[in-house]
């Protein structure tokens, strides 16, 4: 039972890079990325809230000390895929691929397994829901 007269909220934000995940995807993960969260977790911070952190995978292992950060301040980490490209882009052995290389560098930079996942770009659809 909660204390708190307060109703429950989820607060959730994307870690990505603005530009490798909209504009090119094979650009590199660059420190605007790291700039973006400082400011993220201090609003944060000054609100003395929790929040689930979705990373993409090459940002987890571009910037791991990120991770480990996120983790040390008392938030959760899960996967944002590990390219940001669309899934309905991708055939199902792609996605296979997507989906674990998302997981293992996630891992790798804080020892934390995703177990939850936000596609990237609303791009679940009934196209690729593959039975
Ligand atoms: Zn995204």
């Amino acid at each position: 039972m909660r204390d708190s007269p307060l109703p429950y909220c989820a607060f959730t934000i994307d870690v990505e890079d603005w530009y490798q995940s909209t504009i090119d995807f094979n650009a590199p993960i660059s420190e605007r990325v790291v700039a973006n969260m400082e400011q993220v977790l201090s609003v944060v911070y000054q609100h003395n809230t929790k929040a689930t952190f979705f990373v993409q995978g090459r940002v987890a292992e571009t910037y791991p000390k990120l991770l480990q950060r996120i983790l040390a301040e008392g938030h959760e980490i899960q996967s944002h895929g590990y390219s940001h490209r669309p899934l309905n882009s991708m055939n199902r052995t792609e996605l296979t691929t997507e989906l674990h290389l998302a997981r293992q560098t996630i891992y790798d930079a804080c020892g934390v397994w995703p177990t939850a996942f936000r596609a990237p770009a609303f791009s679940i659809t009934k196209n690729n829901l593959w039975p």
